[in-house]
C-alpha cells in the first residue's frame, strides 16, 4: 500500500506536459521493492506523448530564456524550498519505490534541494569573453547562450537527485526540460513536479513523463530523433547509454553521459586504518551499493590486509538489514529480482573460484523478495565476475596487493572510469596514485565525493559531461562568437 502523506495531493500519477496533469494511452504498475506490492498506476507516455512534450518545451522557450537570471534563480529557488518542506512525504515516496532507508531517503531530498540552489547561484554567471582582435577595426566577443530544448532521462538509484542535478543547470542557463524519470520510481518524480508548479514554474519549461519500460525505449527514441532536442543528458547503464549516443547522431545532439562505474578502493600500509574502515562502509554499502561510484573492488596492501578485514567484517556484521522504513534500518532490499540474482550470481561465482564470504553471502528471503545480506568476501582475485563487472548490490569484495604499481594497474585495468579511492598519509603518494587513475574523480582518505559544487563525472566508457559545479551548466550552453568589423 501506498505511505500515508501529510500533504496527499504530491501523490501525482500522470504526467505533466505544458503546465498540465495529462494522461497517457496506457498505465503502468509501480512496487515497493521491499515486498513486491503494488504501489499505483501510472500513465505511461508514448511516441505521441512525448512529441507533444517537445512542442510545449519550444513554445515555452523564448519567454523562459529571456528572463533574467536572476528571476530564474529565485524559481529555483523556491522549489528547493518546496522540496525541503515537503522532505517527509517525499522520503517516504521515496523509500516505497525505490527502497533505500528512510534517513536516506531523506539525505536524497536534501542532496537533490542543493543543486537547485547551487544553480541558482551559478546562473547568474555565465559569463562571456572579450578576445583582442588582430585586426584593428575589429571586435570580438565571445557569448554564451542556452541550448534549446532539453531532454532528462533518468535511473531508479536517485529518483529525485539525478532529475534536479540535470534540470537545476538546464533551467538557470535558461533551457527548457523533459524528463522521463525511471520505471521503477516515477513516483518521487511526479511529486517533485507538482512542487515545481506551486514553487511557479511557467507552463512548458518542465515537463515529466513517466514511461513503462516499453515505451522509455519509445520516449528515448522520439527524443533522440527529434531536430527540436538539442541536448540529451542520461543517466544508467553504459549499455542503454550507447544506444542513446548511436540513436543521437543523426540528429547530432549533444550529449551528457553519466553511465556505469567500477569504483576501485585502495587501502595502502600507511592509511589511517579506522578512517579507511569507515570509507569503505560508506562509499559500498550506500543505498545497499546500488550506485554507479561505489567502491566495487576493495585492495588493500597486505601488511594492513588482515587488519582492516578484523574491523571492516565487524562493521560489516553489524550492519542493520531490513525494510527502510523501519527504524534504525542503514541497508534495504534490491530494486528488484533480476538485480538480486545479478548479486547472487558474483558471490556465487566467487564462492565457486576460491573467496571467502567473512560476512554474509546470503539471499534473505525471510525479509522480502529482494533482500541480500551485507557481504564481506576475502580472497577474491581479477579473475571473478565481481573484480571485473559492477555488481550493484552489498558485496565488498577484498583482493590484496603488494606494491603501488601493481595495484594501479589493477585499479586502472576496467573499461570504466567512473569514480576511485584511496587512503594514504604519504603526501607523495597522494599526489602520485590521485594522477595515475583513470577517473574521472578520486577521492582520497574518504568515501564520499559528490556535492553540488563539483564536477561528477567520468571518462572510458563511464561516459562524458560533468553534472555539479559550474562545469554542469556548461553542458546547457552553446557557445557563440561575435565578431564586429567596420568600427
Ligand atoms: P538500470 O540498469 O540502472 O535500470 P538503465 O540504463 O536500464 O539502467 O535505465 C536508466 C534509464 O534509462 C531508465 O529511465 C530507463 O527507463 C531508461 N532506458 C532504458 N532503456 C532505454 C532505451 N533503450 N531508450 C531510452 N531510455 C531507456
Amino acid at each position: 500500500a501506498l505511505p500515508a502523506l501529510h500533504d496527499a495531493s504530491l501523490l501525482r500519477t500522470d504526467a505533466l506536459l505544458g503546465g498540465e496533469w495529462v494522461t497517457g494511452p496506457s498505465r503502468f504498475a509501480v512496487h515497493n521493492p521491499a515486498h513486491g506490492g503494488a504501489l499505483a498506476e501510472v500513465s505511461s507516455a508514448d511516441a505521441d506523448l512525448a512529441r507533444l512534450a517537445v512542442e510545449a518545451a519550444e513554445r515555452a522557450l523564448p519567454a523562459w530564456r529571456a528572463r533574467s537570471a536572476r528571476e530564474r534563480g529565485l524559481l529555483l529557488g523556491r522549489w528547493a524550498q518546496l522540496l525541503r518542506q515537503n522532505a517527509d512525504d517525499l522520503a517516504q515516496l521515496m523509500t516505497a519505490e525505490q527502497g533505500k532507508p528512510l534517513a536516506e531517503a531523506r539525505g536524497e531530498v536534501s542532496y537533490a534541494a542543493s543543486f537547485l540552489e547551487w544553480y541558482a547561484e551559478e546562473g547568474k554567471r555565465v559569463y562571456g569573453e572579450t578576445i583582442p582582435s588582430s585586426d584593428t577595426n575589429k571586435r570580438q566577443w565571445v557569448w554564451r547562450q542556452p541550448v534549446g530544448v532539453c531532454a532528462a532521462i533518468t535511473p531508479w538509484n536517485f529518483p529525485l537527485a539525478m532529475i534536479t542535478r540535470k534540470v537545476a543547470p538546464a533551467l538557470a542557463a535558461g533551457c527548457t526540460v523533459m524528463v522521463k524519470p525511471a520505471e521503477q520510481t516515477p513516483l518521487t518524480a511526479l511529486a517533485a513536479a507538482e512542487l515545481a508548479l506551486r514553487a511557479g514554474l511557467p507552463a512548458g519549461v518542465l515537463a515529466v513523463l513517466p514511461a513503462s519500460a516499453e515505451d522509455s525505449v519509445v520516449v528515448g527514441q522520439t527524443w533522440c530523433a527529434h531536430p527540436t532536442v538539442r541536448h540529451l543528458s542520461f543517466t544508467g547503464s553504459t549499455e542503454v547509454g550507447r544506444i542513446l549516443m548511436a540513436q543521437s547522431a543523426s540528429t547530432l545532439k549533444r550529449l551528457s553521459l553519466e553511465l556505469g562505474g567500477h569504483a576501485p578502493f585502495i587501502v595502502f600500509d600507511d592509511a589511517d586504518l579506522d578512517s579507511a574502515v569507515e570509507g569503505a562502509v560508506q562509499a559500498k554499502y550506500r543505498n545497499t551499493g546500488q550506485t554507479c561510484i561505489c567502491a566495487n573492488r576493495l585492495f588493500i596492501q597486505a601488511g594492513i590486509h588482515d587488519a582492516f578485514v578484523e574491523k571492516l567484517a565487524e562493521r560489516v556484521a553489524a550492519l542493520h538489514l531490513g525494510v527502510g522504513t523501519q527504524p534504525g534500518v542503514q541497508v534495504g532490499p534490491l530494486i528488484d529480482a533480476q538485480a538480486l540474482a545479478k548479486v547472487k550470481a558474483h558471490v556465487d561465482d566467487a564462492l565457486a573460484l576460491g573467496a571467502t564470504a567473512r560476512v554474509g553471502g546470503n539471499l534473505r528471503t525471510d525479509l522480502g523478495p529482494t533482500f541480500f545480506e551485507p557481504t564481506l568476501l576475502t580472497g577474491v582475485t581479477p579473475k571473478m565476475r565481481c573484480a571485473v563487472e559492477e555488481t550493484f548490490g552489498p558485496v565488498a569484495p577484498v583482493l590484496k596487493f603488494d606494491t603501488e604499481a601493481q595495484v594501479i594497474a589493477l585499479a586502472n585495468a576496467s573499461e570504466f572510469g567512473l569514480a576511485g579511492y584511496f587512503y594514504s598519509r604519504d603526501i607523495g603518494r597522494v599526489i602520485r596514485v590521485a594522477e595515475a587513475l583513470d577517473y574521472g574523480m578520486v577521492g582520497v582518505n574518504t568515501g564520499l565525493i559528490s556535492s553540488a559544487e563539483l564536477p561528477f563525472g567520468g571518462i572510458k566508457q563511464s561516459g562524458f559531461g560533468r553534472e555539479g559545479g559550474h562545469q554542469g551548466l556548461d553542458e546547457y550552453l552553446d557557445t557563440k562568437l561575435v565578431c564586429v568589423g567596420d568600427v
